[in-house]
Formats: structure tokens, C-alpha cells, sequence
């Protein structure tokens, strides 16, 4: 049998769609879009602006303001450190970010220290949300960057952006979005939010790996330091031969995203719903963390009772592709930092499990699932019972 797919958050499969639209730039037409003094090379330039226009689209943005990058943990590190390099620390210092980013801004932001800037690391609330008077307190400090995730690849929970931003915004420091997981999954404006920075990862949205984007705000202008140093491809801000193939699928991803996004959000949610209903009438004190409304269609992070270890649970149902936290830190010992931050212990933290549903998943599969991982924790249970 095919295991059943619940990671979404990690990485979601490649769109039939994605796959064919990427196809002839992998055979016919494998020129470099920078060789327009030919045929070919004016080609694959066109196509990438296409789908640079695509994925602007997607953010409500113009398509001058995109980067492409080699995907969200680029993007995030040359929003982050190219906003501050460029900046310098003549000006305010501080850079504010929250408990709960991932670990690729947390470390640009650490990195940063070692540099002269002054991080600060707002912790958030039980439910996984920033406090925005925590946010207003810690804005009085003149600040030149604010770091804040869209949507959670842990707990799924959806920030308040436009509140943020429109704080961000009167404080006069620039405003980044680590947008990744946000990007098909619920309604994304670089104007509503007045983002200046948000990133993007076309693998966590049905497309190929290895490539994202950042959208670097033009009116008022963001500057950015490059990490890089080449030819000078996209503005000056990442050089590098840009891999067509992989923008062009980025671009239909983009495309599919825009337009089927909100309805893959309600199936969904309706399968998401089923898989939750099964668990909790067969599970008794099942917990759901992050906010129970405000989060992504497709998550579901849940601490199981009786301290059963997630591992001991997952080691019960072969048949289900899950994780205990996010897979960057999966090869660490150490439970979730996320899962801490938003007040589990380290027991608590070691009971849970993330799934992710996607647009692939069948109600079928949802099903099944409910009932193979309750399954699964009976039997986690009854063997943590006869080993006491
Ligand atoms: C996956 C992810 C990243 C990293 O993206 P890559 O394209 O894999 O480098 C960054 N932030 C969030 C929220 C993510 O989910």
C-alpha cells in the first residue's frame, strides 16, 4: 500500500501542471536567459518573466519587485541580512523577530549580532500568536527591521500582518514576511500587510525544489546588500545563473496558487475536519495547539495524552508519512523550540505530532489516516502501560 502523505509542511509534491509546463525548458530549450543576443536565450528570458509576472501576481506585487533565489532559506537571509548590511549600524540597531521563526531567520538573526546589530526575540502566546502590544513596547526603541512569519510550518497559526505591519509601518522600520508557508494557503498582500521583504519557497507550494523568491518592496524603495558576488543577474541582488526550468514551474505554481488556492483551502479544511473528528472520538484529551481558528486549512499539530512518545506512535503506523516537529530540526534530539516557546514542557513536546493535509490528499486518505494513527496510539499506549 502507498503510505499516505501528511507532511505537507515540509514539502508538498509537484503539480501535475508544474511538471508539464517545466518540461520543454528541460529539453527543447535549455539556453541561458541571459544569452538574449539569441534566439533561444530571448526565449527562456520571456518565459522567465512570464513567470516572474506570475508569481507577482500572486502577492499583489510588480513583477520588477521579485528576486528569484534558490528558495525561502535564501530569501529569508537576504532580506534579513541584506536589509541590515545595507543599513549599516550608524542608524537604530535593532532587529525584532519572534521565538517561533524558523530556524533559517532566527540564525540570519544571530549571525547579525556578531555584526553589531541588536536582536530581540519577541516570545508569543499560548496560542502561537504575537501579542501586538509586545510588539508596540518594543518598536519605542528606534528599530530597522521587524521579522514575521505568515503562516506557521509547526502550529499552522496565522499572524494579525496588516496590525503588524501597520505597526511596523508607523515605527518607520522595514517590515519582512517569511511567507513560505503562507503562499496558496490563505490571502497574501504585500499592500494590505505594507510588506517592504516576503519570501517565498515554490516547494512548499506545488512546485520544484531548489527555488523561491523575494519580493523587495520599490516605492519607497527597500535596499539590499547582496550576499553574492557574480554578474550581477536579478538588480544587482543575486547573481547566478537563473535555473529556468525551475522559475518557469515556480511561475505556474504561482498561477495555480492564485487562482485554486481559496478552494483547495475549503476541501481542505473539510478533510482536516474529518481527520480531527475521528481522532477526538477515539482519542480522549487529544490537544490541539496554535490558535483553533486563525491558522492554515491544512494543519493539525497535536499533543497526544498519557505522555505517549510521538516516536513511539509514529513507530505504530508505517503507513503514514508524519513529523514530530519541522524537518530542519528533526535530526536534533532536542524537541520542538516552536512546541516550547508557545509553553509545552519538554513531555508534552515529545507527545506531538504535525500533519499536514494537502491538495492531493483524497477524503479517502484522510480517513484512513484518522484511524490508523488512533490505532497506532492504542498501541503506543497499551505498550507504555504493560512496560510500568
Ligand atoms: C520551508 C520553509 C523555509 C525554507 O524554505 P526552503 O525553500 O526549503 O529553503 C523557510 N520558512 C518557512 C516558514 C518554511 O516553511
Amino acid at each position: 500500500m502507498r503510505p499516505i502523505y501528511l507532511d505537507h509542511h515540509a514539502t508538498t509534491p509537484l503539480d501535475p501542471r508544474v511538471r508539464a509546463a517545466m518540461r520543454p525548458w528541460w529539453e527543447e530549450n535549455f539556453a541561458n536567459p541571459a544569452s538574449i543576443e539569441h534566439s533561444l536565450g530571448r526565449a527562456a528570458a520571456e518565459a522567465v518573466e512570464q513567470a516572474r509576472a506570475q508569481v507577482a501576481a500572486l502577492i499583489g506585487a510588480d513583477p520588477r519587485e521579485i528576486i528569484f533565489t534558490s528558495g525561502a532559506t535564501e530569501a529569508n537571509n537576504l532580506a534579513i541580512k541584506g536589509a541590515a548590511r545595507f543599513a549599516g549600524t550608524a542608524g537604530p540597531r535593532r532587529i525584532i523577530t519572534l521565538a517561533t521563526e524558523h530556524k533559517c531567520v532566527l540564525e540570519s538573526v544571530r549571525d547579525l549580532a556578531r555584526e553589531g546589530f541588536e536582536p530581540l526575540i519577541l516570545p508569543v502566546q499560548p496560542d502561537g500568536l504575537l501579542d501586538l502590544d509586545r510588539l508596540r513596547e518594543a518598536l519605542a526603541v528606534p528599530t530597522l527591521l521587524v521579522s514575521v512569519m505568515a503562516a506557521h510550518n509547526e502550529i499552522g497559526v496565522i499572524q494579525d500582518l496588516a496590525a503588524i505591519g501597520a505597526l511596523v509601518k508607523e515605527a518607520g522600520a522595514a517590515f519582512h514576511v517569511d511567507a513560505a508557508q503562507a503562499a496558496g494557503r490563505m490571502e497574501l498582500d504585500v499592500e494590505a500587510i505594507q510588506a517592504d521583504l516576503l519570501s517565498l519557497s515554490a516547494h512548499k507550494m506545488y512546485g520544484p525544489k531548489g527555488v523561491g523568491a523575494l519580493y523587495v518592496r520599490r516605492r519607497p524603495r527597500m535596499r539590499l546588500a547582496p550576499l553574492f558576488s557574480g554578474g550581477g543577474q536579478e538588480r544587482g541582488l543575486r547573481s547566478g545563473t537563473l535555473p529556468a526550468p525551475l522559475i518557469i514551474g515556480m511561475g505556474e505554481a504561482a498561477r495555480l496558487a492564485a487562482a485554486e488556492g481559496a478552494l483547495d483551502s475549503a476541501r481542505i479544511a473539510a478533510q482536516r475536519d474529518l481527520l480531527l473528528g475521528i481522532l477526538q472520538a477515539r482519542i480522549p484529551g487529544l490537544r490541539l495547539n496554535g490558535h483553533p481558528s486563525r491558522r492554515v486549512a491544512g494543519n493539525l499539530n497535536l499533543t497526544f495524552p498519557g505522555g505517549i512518545p510521538a516516536q513511539a506512535i509514529m513507530a505504530e503506523a508505517p503507513g503514514l508519512c508524519l513529523s514530530t516537529g519541522s524537518a530542519c530540526s528533526s535530526a536534533e534530539i532536542e524537541p520542538s523550540y516552536v512546541l516550547r516557546a508557545i509553553g509545552l514542557d519538554e513531555r508534552a513536546a515529545r507527545a506531538t505530532l504535525r500533519l499536514g493535509l494537502g491538495r492531493f490528499t483524497a477524503p479517502a486518505e484522510a480517513e484512513q489516516a484518522g484511524h490508523l494513527l488512533a490505532d497506532a496510539w492504542e498501541r503506543a499506549a497499551a505498550a507504555a502501560r504493560a512496560a510500568e
